[in-house]
């Protein structure tokens, strides 16, 4: 068997696990709309269908107090149990297993009767938290209680209770935001009764047989956190409770310091699990940036943890588990931790999805049914647009011929995979190769098509996603050898001086500067990793953090951009601050409101407001936005042939993989 540790059965005692791997609690939205429990059990199925071991459900709130917004998902009424039934019978039926998290966010709720220990406003929220009263407080664990019940009536074989991640538990566990002087303040020993309660009662409430995973908050990477000698301590009363599991939990959410994107190493944080596993007997579960069954094998195999939680994984591919079991872990679309369509989404209110699988979250409206009506269809283009359309046009049992000019798969994508800390974009390239050859699409490299040669080859669909065209500038010295574009950069063929100009903010001017301030070294990435943003890898200090100590820029760097306001409004809603942050911390000079005049031996010359300056730099780069390649398109068109426009091709402005591959995978399902 592959992954033998990965793989292995769990036995909890009263209830054994089919494998090592947790899908991790994801809020998807679904939880909130009309319908939504309809789709999130299609949703959960599809995943236990996957084989994955155990599943555990977004978060619901205990009562109204503790939800994420007003009105959002409560369990609290024996009138809610029945929309949860719908959940654990299509996982069940299955022979999965799911647990649901009860999750009561304290000050993080974005209502006006948001409740916490103190009444401490978070740095993330605008609503000021109520201070929970005595009376309040134990009516809460009476809550929590409650909905455990409610969830077993519901069928589901165990709850999460969420301590971690800054939400109301947390709240209470960390002097930052308990300065309550009653009982359930102070010291370290009252500051915990609050989980301990909850845990404890939970188990009374339900017996023997259910399963209780508790996720404690390991490193808060908060100022007035918790210490390790704390976190030991709780980790060892919430066992004394009567909890199956305990899971990891890794920073709050107000903390400055990357969890879970793309630019954290993978498993990075897995040490600290390690840590507390001689501590306490009871199984712990490993989290963050665990996103292949490989990682996950050696985290258990290395004594790290008794399980492996995935949650965005289970997004880019339901079948994870199930391919890994069959040996085919090359054929996984692998989440590529970009956040883009899964966490921006949530926080944006919309239904998560995902980037590399448009289908996460809307199973019962994007598929991909085997055509009655095969056609030849001819692809323009392997970027990502092209590649998700021949992939899901060929799965769907047509005949796709996919032309490319270079000679490689992946469009832009090459370029992104060499950014650093946006290596995980070389997976998808990988998954897609992988596809073009299982389906047996037929690829033509080093093939720029023509619209002569389309309307002699009689397909009987042309798909053009032949991508974009860079923005040029259009300014006296646009063609100084000192100019260059960002693909001649990423492409190494320019070998680019000390002091650089960026012309253009938006998502690529901000990869070029991190690509260009980027030091590599041999040092093991992950400790590089947590020192730059300030881990302490030894957990000594409070809340696990230190001073940053940040490698210095390799170059000068302007990054420039016409537009006044602050660099980087247009970047991820989850990851934009973690872009900014680098390249500050990098000292990289951002500059707005400039009017770029000319370019000649002297410098660049720009003026800033009324006053000029000339940026003495050896060269400047051309990250000015792209613009869509239609001459094709309109050659076809004029000749009166019908072809349709995806990705890039079909719109520069805006355009992300993100809309590029949904839009491709929406069109191949009907096609
Ligand atoms: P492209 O990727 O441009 O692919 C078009 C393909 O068509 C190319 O391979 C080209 O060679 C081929 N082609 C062109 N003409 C012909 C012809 N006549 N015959 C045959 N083949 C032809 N997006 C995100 O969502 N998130 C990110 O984090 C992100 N990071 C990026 C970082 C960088 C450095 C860059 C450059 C882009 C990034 N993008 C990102 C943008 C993303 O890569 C694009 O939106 C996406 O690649 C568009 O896909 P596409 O298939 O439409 O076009
Ligand atoms: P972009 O985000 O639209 O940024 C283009 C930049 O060029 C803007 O900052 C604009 O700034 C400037 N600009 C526009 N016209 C110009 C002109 N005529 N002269 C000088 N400057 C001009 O596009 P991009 O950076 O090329 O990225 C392309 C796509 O890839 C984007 O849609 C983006 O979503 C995607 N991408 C995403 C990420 C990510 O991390 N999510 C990363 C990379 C790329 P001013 O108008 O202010 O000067
Ligand atoms: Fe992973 Fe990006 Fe998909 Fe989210 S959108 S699941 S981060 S690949």
């Amino acid at each position: 068997m592959p992954y033998t540790n990965l793989l292995a059965p769990l036995d909890l005692g009263f209830t054994t696990l089919k494998n090592r791997v947790l899908m991790g609690s994801m809020h998807t939205n679904l939880e909130e709309i009309p319908g939504g429990f309809e789709r999130a059990a299609v949703y959960f199925a599809e995943r236990a269908k996957g084989q994955v071991g155990l599943i555990v459900t977004g978060g619901i709130s205990p009562n109204d107090e503790g939800c994420v917004a007003a009105m959002a998902a409560k369990l609290s009424t024996a009138a809610e149990v029945a929309h949860h039934k719908i959940i654990t019978d299509a996982v069940h039926a299955e022979d999965g297993k799911i647990c649901m998290q009860i999750l009561h966010t304290g000050r993080y709720g974005y209502h006006p009767k948001s409740v916490a220990p103190s009444p401490l406003q978070a740095p993330i929220n605008f609503f000021k938290p109520r201070e929970l009263n005595h009376e309040d407080i134990l009516r809460t664990i009476d809550d929590y209680v409650n909905c455990a019940v409610l969830a077993k009536e519901a069928g589901y074989d165990g709850v999460e209770i969420m301590g971690s991640e800054g939400y109301l538990i947390n709240q209470f566990i960390a002097r930052r935001t308990n300065h309550r002087t009653d009982e359930w303040g102070g010291d370290y020993e009252n500051r915990i009764k609050f989980p301990i309660e909850i845990v404890r009662k939970t188990r009374e409430a339900l017996g023997e047989n259910f399963i209780i995973i508790y996720r404690l908050s390991m490193l808060d990477l908060v100022e007035d956190g918790s210490t390790w000698e704390e976190v030991v301590i709780l980790a060892k009363e919430i066992e004394k409770a009567g909890a199956t599991l305990i899971n990891t939990g890794i920073g709050w959410h107000e903390a400055r310091v990357p969890t879970i994107a793309t630019m954290v190493p993978r498993k990075a944080f897995v040490w600290v699990t390690k840590k507390l596993k001689s501590e306490v007997k009871i199984p712990l579960i490993a989290v963050n940036r665990i996103n292949t069954p490989e990682v996950g094998d050696d985290v258990i195999g290395d004594g790290c943890a008794d399980m492996v939680s995935m949650a965005r994984p289970f997004l880019a591919d339901p079948e994870l588990v199930l391919k890994a079991m069959e040996n085919r872990s090359d054929e996984i679309n692998t989440c590529i931790a970009c956040n883009q369509a899964c966490l921006d989404h949530t926080f944006q209110m919309k239904i998560s999805s995902c980037l590399v699988n448009p289908r996460a979250c809307h199973e019962t409206a994007l598929n991909y049914h085997p055509t009655q009506n095969p056609k030849n269809i001819a692809v323009v283009g392997a970027g990502p647009a092209g590649l998700a359309f021949a992939h899901v046009a060929a799965m769907r049992g047509h005949k796709v011929t996919l032309y490319e000019a270079s000679d490689k798969l992946g469009g832009q994508f090459n370029l992104a995979k060499v950014i650093p800390g946006k290596e995980e974009y070389g997976e998808t390239i990988r998954y897609f190769q992988k596809m073009m050859e299982k389906y047996q699409v037929h690829v033509k490299l080093n093939h720029r098509v023509t619209s002569e040669a389309l309307k002699s080859a009689g397909h009987d669909e042309i798909i053009l996603a032949n991508g974009i065209v860079p923005r040029t500038l259009d300014i006296p010295g646009a063609d100084h050898p000192k100019v260059v574009n960002y693909i001649d950069v990423l492409t190494g063929n320019v070998s680019v001086g000390k002091k650089v100009a960026i012309i253009g903010a938006g998502g690529i001017g901000f990869d070029v500067a991190e690509y260009l301030s980027h030091q590599y070294h041999d040092e093991d990435t992950i400790l590089t990793f947590l020192k730059e943003w300030g881990v302490d890898h030894e957990h000594k200090t409070v809340g696990a953090l230190q001073r940053a100590a940040p490698a210095p820029s390799l170059r000068e760097i302007y990054l420039l951009k016409r537009s006044t306001g602050k660099h980087g409004a247009s970047l991820g809603k989850t990851t934009g601050w973690i872009h900014k942050a680098s390249l500050a911390a990098k000292k990289v000079i951002m500059l707005a409101d400039v009017q770029y005049e000319k370019i000649d031996d002297t410098g660049f010359h720009i003026d800033i407001k009324g006053e000029k300056q000339i940026l003495d730099v050896d060269h400047i780069v051309v990250c000015a936005g792209q613009l869509s390649s239609r001459s094709l398109y309109d050659e076809l068109t004029q000749s009166g042939i019908h072809a349709h426009l995806i990705g890039g091709a079909f719109e520069a402005v805006e355009l992300d993989a993100k809309s590029a591959i949904h839009q491709a995978c929406s069109l191949a399902a009907g096609v």
